[in-house]
């Protein structure tokens, strides 16, 4: 091995690893509803994966298509090489990371002003904060960036997706409650709440959105009000309820909700409002929280389901139960 090829190596074992560290701990931030410091993160690790590619190629290991596939069934095994710290080691991202710590010592997540929109260059990594019009390091245009921005936290979801996916939910939970008995369906896992609880959660959710979607469409970019999504924690209640009632009444939220937004146009989906922690942000960010929220919810109640008909005890894997978005 050239030195060059000794560097190369040692970059893609750092960068590897600190690519690793990275997108874990982003999605654990999410988890605790960091949204804006798990964007941070997510920036950071993708800033890695970008260097581990550069190593890659630059020791040769990407052919064409039928030759990796070929190494891959081979057992790629690479030689590994001790690297020293793999993260905090560049200027910005310290400094981010420092405002980072900051915020979560005071027990909050970052706010929108405090950390702007995020950027990575896709040819070299470069980690850049606002949108210069080209990468200082190697001049490659922001077209060609990775984006991490605030409006974004939530997904990526388009007006229509996100229109067919509230309409796609009822349909699902009508599968997930069949031939289930009242007992099974108030029969919480162990870390989760029972069926009925999230049926009836989804719904008090379901009617927050609509309020918020209201606002930003009907009057000009209106402060968000977010004193009050209700948590899961206050759906105990439901448990005691007919599941009828309570199919019934997401029924009727989520018909209204449809309603509200279909036939929208691209410009009314554009229309914006503040939230205190991500800004200024479009309805669609709101439409993707809403979606991402209930999926979380649909998997984790769908894994219920299946525990319940296979008689074994109702315990959720942990991956599973904490990857719900509850009230932001
Ligand atoms: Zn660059």
């Amino acid at each position: 091995m050239n030195s060059d090829q000794e560097d190369y190596r040692k970059l893609l074992c750092s960068t590897s690893m600190g690519y690793t560290a990275y997108y874990v701990w982003s999605l654990q931030a999410r988890r605790e509803r960091k949204y804006n410091v798990s964007r941070l993160l997510a920036a950071l690790s993708s800033m890695k994966r970008v260097r581990a590619e550069q190593a890659f190629r630059a020791l040769g290991e990407v052919g064409k298509t039928r030759l990796n596939v070929a190494h891959a069934l081979a057992g790629f095994e690479p030689d590994m090489i001790a690297s020293g710290p793999v993260t905090g080691i560049s200027t910005l991202p310290r400094e981010l990371l420092e405002r980072a710590a900051q915020a979560l010592g005071e027990g909050r997540d970052l706010v929108a002003e405090e950390m702007g929109d995020l950027f990575v260059c896709g040819s070299c990594g470069e980690l850049m904060e606002g949108a210069p019009a080209t990468c200082d390091v190697c001049g490659t245009v922001r077209e060609g960036f990775l984006s991490f921005r605030a409006t974004e936290s939530m997904g990526t979801l388009g007006p229509h997706t996100i229109v067919r996916q509230l309409e796609q939910t009822w349909g699902t939970l009508q599968a997930l409650v069949a031939d289930l008995s009242e007992e099974q369906l108030a029969t919480p896992a162990v870390g989760a709440a029972s069926i009925k609880e999230q049926v009836g959660h989804l719904t008090d959710m379901d009617v927050v959105f609509r309020e918020r979607a209201w606002l930003i469409l009907e009057t000009d970019t209106p402060q968000l009000p977010n004193a009050h999504p209700p948590t899961l924690v206050q759906a105990a209640r439901y448990r005691n309820h007919p599941m009828i009632d309570l199919m019934e009444a997401f029924y009727t939220s989520r018909e209204q909700t449809i309603d509200l937004l279909r036939g929208l146009t691209v410009a009314a989906w554009r229309r914006t409002g503040h939230h205190t922690i991500f800004g200024t942000i479009p309805l669609t960010h709101q439409g993707n929280w809403i979606v991402d929220h209930e999926k979380g919810h649909l998997i984790e109640m769908a894994q219920i389901r299946h525990d319940l008909l296979d008689h074994r005890t109702l315990s959720l894997p942990h991956s599973l139960v904490f990857e719900i978005l509850e009230g932001e």
